[in-house]
């Protein structure tokens, strides 16, 4: 790299989430280590390897949930490595987890209305919802097909649907960057395909970059543009769909003779 990060203007790269050299590790245990990865505006990036490769090490690397041991995280061009979680999503960065995190016992709309957007300061969170988070609301849960059970406990719903309902109530922040981790997993195939498209039109039409963590090889290869692969915590190959899928350290990796 010629220029330091700080340096770079917007005319220089598109370049939105960056890693540089991040390391993590756990007692002896090196679940990431020192991983170099960029992902530009508009792009949808996936990210996968075996079980226990450090991928999501990695992503709670870059929301601020693990602060990493070495290394960089760069966001819109201004490291953000260390900052708190709430700082670096007010920043643009949106998550979903691999394990859903909706409000069981709250309905739909009103986990839409507590993942609004917020202002800052303790007013946001005492003041009622604004007429513009109930409109942006709606129009979300219509958008994923949940507006008729605006009023059903989300608990009650299906897991697919909560993964939907996840997916819009991330939205709600107006993320210019949606980290993913494994979001078709465990749901069914016509729902998967509607997952696709949903993420798809959020990358065209929202103008959100995606960064995903996926298991399901189909999906991934069907839905990324350009794909990382990390094993035993490094990263071990990146490029295009079809290339990863060719890539012999990538089958050895899957195969466990690495
Ligand atoms: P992946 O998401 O690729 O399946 P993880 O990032 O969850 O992998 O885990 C990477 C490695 O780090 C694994 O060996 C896992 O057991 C270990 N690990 C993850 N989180 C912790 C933690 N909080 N404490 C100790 N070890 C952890
Ligand atoms: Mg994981």
């Amino acid at each position: 790299m010629s220029q330091p990060t700080q340096q770079r203007t917007e005319s220089d790269s598109d370049v939105v989430l960056e890693t540089q050299g991040v390391t993590k590790t756990f007692g002896g245990l090196t679940a990431v280590d020192d991983v170099d990865l960029a992902v530009e505006a508009g792009e949808i990036v996936g990210l996968i390897g075996p079980n226990g490769a450090g991928k999501s090490t990695l992503f709670n690397c870059i929301t601020g949930t693990l602060t990493p041991d070495d290394g960089e995280i760069v966001l819109h061009g201004t490291t953000v490595t260390g900052k708190p979680e709430y700082e670096i999503a007010r920043e643009g960065l949106g998550r979903m987890f691999q394990h859903t995190r909706v409000y069981g016992e709250m309905t739909v709309m009103r986990n839409m209305l507590v993942s609004a957007k917020r202002d800052g300061g303790i007013g946001s969170v005492l003041r009622r919802p604004s007429e513009e988070a109930r409109e942006q609301a709606t129009e979300l849960l219509q958008y994923v097909g949940l507006w008729g059970l605006r009023d059903v406990r989300a608990g009650r719903m299906s897991f697919g649907q909560q993964k939907l309902l996840e997916f819009a109530m991330a939205l709600m922040a107006e993320p210019d960057v949606l980290l993913m981790d494994e979001p078709a997993g465990g749901i069914n195939p016509s729902m998967l395909n509607k997952l696709i498209e949903y993420i798809r039109s959020a990358n065209t039409d929202r103008e959100v970059t995606i960064f995903l963590i996926e298991h399901n090889m189909d999906f991934v290869m069907e839905v990324a543009d350009r794909i990382y692969v990390l094993a035993h915590g490094e990263k071990i190959a990146e490029g295009p769909p079809a290339e990863i899928q060719e890539n012999d350290r990538v089958l050895d990796a899957y195969l466990g003779r690495e």
